[in-house]
């Protein structure tokens, strides 16, 4: 598996660990909060039952138990019981026990009373009441009728819900009752997230720390690593770039050793200027490094002067042009009669050499270069249009770095260092302007600067 997957699927693993840890450990808070919370309002219901027995001489189901004794006794009086068939019984049972609930739930006062008691303690009293029945009997004389008999307490489901505050029974000749109650505390989920919200948010707050320090790490070390691969290549090209000039300069000068040539004075002379030209390319290259290296020690500061940009741009494609003559058609229209910008001259046309030079460098077919200068007053604008290969969208943006070289198969094929654009965005920068490119793969490049008109 590459390096760069398995540090992403670690980093990846590792926070998701760190997540699921988090977790466990809120809800085990969540847990233990919700616990004490049950706990809280289970002792004090109770205490509260004391109370309104102590005090109100009730439990809260005076009148439920009452209605629930007369309602039994006209069961029991009349001759339902007796006379329902074994096949009705179920709805009979269903009949009496909706009675019953009814009496219980309509009649009954504990909620209230709990709600107002909870309340004159600072707590929340918004509370729903819940009745379960455990079992319901009429007793008729000596004879007791089971109506309804629910599962055992303990299977209960509802008991992990709700809070018991307690146990009721109630019974006389007629009948036999016992019933849980219970109260759901309506803001509990709200009083629970208030009291663990530091917890909450710490970790939330550490969940993404971890993130987004994996996050700078990776993107850091994957930069690293475009580097240094920027940086083999780079040493590469320039081996190659150096090797070329300076072979050509030793076969040279060892053809100068030769009898044939050292009795032709032609071949003498042509064979020196062959030596000069690859010593000015060695040269123009190891000034290329170097500056480079200089470039990134020092500030830039280019020698900013006045300069009237039409003639220096005419002699700069005058001059590129007579170079490329035979190779490539150079068009231009310069339009920039009168206009100053504020520019290093040198630079300038380093800038402007290097759009050149890659524009008919990145061309397959017979270059056709155009190169147009105009300006609205406040701006001038530079066109540098090719008909060369075109550069992909994903490219675009990382031509400009330093060393970067579109991969062609083989890099070689192409000089370069992976410098030019480089140079030209810094020229361009350090002159307050901007440098865009519109280009499609196959179908040409166009390069636009713009710097600010001089208006002194
Ligand atoms: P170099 O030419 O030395 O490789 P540059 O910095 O000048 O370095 O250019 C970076 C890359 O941008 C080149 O490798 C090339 O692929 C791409 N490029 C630059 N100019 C053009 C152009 N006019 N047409 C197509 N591709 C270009």
């Amino acid at each position: 598996m590459p390096r760069k997957n398995l540090i992403l699927i670690s980093g990846i693993t590792a926070v998701a660990v760190l997540i699921l840890v988090q977790l466990y450990t809120l809800n085990q808070i969540w847990n233990q909060k919700d616990e004490l919370f049950r706990l809280k309002y289970h002792e004090l219901s109770k205490e509260a039952l004391e109370y309104f027995d102590r005090e109100l001489f009730t439990n809260g189901f005076g009148t439920a138990f009452e209605n629930i004794s007369n309602y039994s006794t006209y069961i029991v009086n009349s001759d339902f019981l007796s006379d329902t068939p074994d096949s009705d019984r179920d709805l009979l049972t269903d009949l009496v026990m909706d009675d019953v609930n009814n009496y219980l739930k309509s009649d009954e006062e504990l909620t209230r009373l709990l709600s107002n008691y909870f309340r004159a303690r600072g707590l929340d009293g918004d509370i729903n009441g819940r009745i379960i029945v455990n079992y319901f009997d009429l007793i008729d004389s000596s004879t007791v009728h089971q109506i309804y008999l629910s599962e055992p307490f303990l299977k209960r489901k509802s008991l992990q819900t709700g809070i018991l505050v307690s146990r009721f029974r109630s019974e006389d000749n007629n009948y036999r009752l016992s019933f849980d109650y219970f109260i759901d505390v309506a803001g509990k989920q709200t009083i629970i997230l208030r009291e663990i919200f530091i917890s909450l948010a710490l970790s939330m707050v550490s969940i993404v720390v971890v993130v987004l320090i994996f996050l700078f790490a990776y993107r850091n070390l994957m930069e690293e690593r475009r580097l240094s691969e920027l940086k083999t290549d780079f040493i590469n090209n320039m081996t190659h770039e150096l090797k070329t000039p300076l072979s050509t300069i030793t076969v040279a000068s060892k053809s100068l050793e030769m009898e044939r040539i050292v009795s032709d004075k032609e071949k003498i002379v042509e064979t020196a200027r062959l030596i000069g030209r690859q010593s000015v390319s060695l040269n123009h290259l190891i000034n290329l490094i170097l500056e480079t290296s200089i470039w990134e020690r020092t500030e830039f500061e280019p020698d900013i002067r006045n300069m009237a940009i039409g003639p220096v741009l005419n002699d700069i494609v005058d001059s590129f042009r007579a170079g490329n003559y035979e190779n490539a058609d150079i068009n231009s229209s310069i339009r920039l009669e009168g206009i100053t910008i504020r520019a290093d001259v040198t630079y300038f046309t380093t800038m402007i050499n290097n759009l050149l030079s890659n524009a008919i460098k990145y061309c397959k077919k017979r270059p056709e270069v155009s190169i147009e200068g105009s300006s609205d007053g406040t701006k001038v604008t530079i066109k540098i249009s090719d008909n060369g290969v075109g550069i992909s969208p994903d490219q675009r943006r990382l031509i400009f770095d330093k060393f970067y070289r579109v991969p062609h198969g083989d890099i070689h094929k192409t000089k370069g260092l992976g410098l030019g654009l480089y140079y030209v965005e810094r020229i361009v920068k350090s002159h307050e302007g901007c440098i865009e490119v519109i280009s499609e793969p196959g179908e040409g490049s166009t390069f636009i600067v713009t710097l600010p008109v001089n208006r002194d």
